[in-house]
């Protein structure tokens, strides 16, 4: 029998990650495509269907047969019924995308939630290797979760664990999307911060990544700005501490690419805060944008280790 790989699609909001990918973790072959999510959910199953089908196809042209798919996608997702349940940005309600993916491939399909699955790669491949007890960040235009212990990803009764963007670390503060008031997200995310720093130097279009470099470079109200959302996160890390008390805090999303810029004073901010809790050592994701992807892998290869 030929070398096999598994099918791999991370679904985001705009763009589609997609691999083949070896057991071994080592990439064979990858490719990028829009979501289209403007033309509805109907056509982004279609999409997703086709891609990975043609996947497939890529696969064994090359000589590989591939033995299994896995499928992350961002909102509420039930692992275990491999349904996509809710989700704002690609409009996802209660799509079975395992069932029709498994259909459409005739191979075993398993479906992830995109911060959960990239968690799971950060954790075995990337920055957490080698730990047991992983809690992955991913600061971007949100802020979400994944916790991992053993390797395995934690998904909660409902789909909806990790959801720390939406953690209380400023009551009555800023009004969030999802109906509560200063949430995690809503002060430290990649977007809070743009935002908080238009309003106050009445400049808009500068990045999360502009302030941080401005403030690197010692102009203080962008300083002011990026100091009170570390403030913030460091607030909801410490929460997260305190429920996980994790070995190790792996920070990713467009917000680490600011590196030390994030970490030392993240760390500073997290050490003032401590009391009982046990430090974990706070570092940066390894593995970038294609963290999600790799964890779709690994979902794959994990449904086929429980399937065999
Ligand atoms: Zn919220």
């Amino acid at each position: 029998m030929s070398e096999t790989v598994v099918i791999a699609l991370d679904v985001g909001g705009t763009g589609m990650k997609c691999a083949l990918v070896r057991p071994d973790g080592a990439v064979h072959h990858e490719e990028r495509h829009p979501t289209r999510a403007e033309r509805g959910p109907e056509t982004v199953t279609e999409n997703i269907l086709s891609i990975a089908e043609g996947l497939a196809g890529r696969a064994r042209a090359d000589g590989l047969t591939p033995v299994a798919a896995g499928i992350a996608v961002p909102g509420v997702v039930d692992e275990a019924s491999g349904v996509a349940v809710w989700s704002s940005n690609v409009g996802f309600r209660d799509v079975p995308l395992r069932d029709l993916a498994a259909r459409r491939l005739q191979l075993p399909v398993a479906l992830g939630h995109d911060v959960r699955v990239g968690a799971l790669a950060e954790a075995r491949l990337g920055a957490g290797r080698g730990r047991r007890h992983v809690l992955f960040v991913a600061i971007g235009t949100g802020i979400a979760s994944g916790l991992v212990v053993d390797g395995a990803g934690y998904s909660g009764a409902h789909g909806a664990a990790g959801e720390i963007g939406h953690v209380t670390v400023r009551p009555g503060g800023q009004p969030c999307g999802c109906g509560l008031r200063g949430c995690l997200e809503t002060e430290a995310s990649a977007r809070a911060i743009g935002r908080r720093y238009a309003e106050l130097t009445g400049e808009s279009g500068a990045t999360a990544f502009d302030v941080a470099t401005r403030a690197a470079a010692g102009e203080q109200l962008a300083a002011q700005v990026w100091r009170d959302a570390i403030e913030a996160l460091a607030d909801g890390l410490l929460t997260a501490q305190a429920l996980y008390d994790v070995g190790v805090v792996v920070l990713g999303g467009g917000l680490a690419e600011a590196r030390d810029g994030l970490l030392t004073p993240v760390r500073e901010a997290f050490a003032r805060r401590v009391t009982f809790h046990r430090t974990p050592e706070i570092v940066r994701a390894e593995l970038g944008d294609t963290a999600g992807c790799l964890g779709s892998a690994l979902l794959a290869l994990d449904c086929l280790g429980t399937l065999a």
